[in-house]
């Protein structure tokens, strides 16, 4: 089967600014951010979406989605930060490798959304 782009971000095969991983995954700045510091936490074996995420990676998953959350929390100093996780082409999901979007949100840039 043909990787996805993040797949090959995780195998690196394909340049990423990653900024945490461990045995289970890898976090990495999105390459078209929707805000200073957009990070985007992902699986390193390739599961498409949240239907097929298994317990220990999910549980693992969240842990460093929290972990990321305060490492942003401390760099940049957001007023708050967006979670979000696309499944399936109808919710806006572009790469089919599961991730979750980290987006810091900024008072200046609040437009009400
Ligand atoms: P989705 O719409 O699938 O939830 O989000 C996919 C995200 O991946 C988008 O925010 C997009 O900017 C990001 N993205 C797409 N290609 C690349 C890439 O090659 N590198 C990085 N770092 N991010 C990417």
């Amino acid at each position: 089967m043909t990787k996805t782009i993040f797949e090959k971000i995780a195998d690196r095969e394909i340049p990423s600014n990653i900024v945490y991983e461990d045995e289970v995954c890898i976090a990495f700045t999105d390459a078209f951010p929707l805000s200073k510091g957009h990070t985007l936490v992902i699986p390193r074996k390739p599961v498409p979406d949240i239907y097929d995420l298994d317990d220990e990676t999910g549980a693992h998953i969240m842990k460093v989605v929290s972990k990321v959350a305060n490492a942003i929390k401390d760099a940049f100093g957001p007023a708050g930060l967006n979670v979000v996780q696309n499944n399936g082409e109808y919710a806006s999901q572009t790469v089919f490798h599961l991730h979750f979007h980290l987006i810091p949100r900024y008072e200046d840039e609040y437009d009400g959304f």
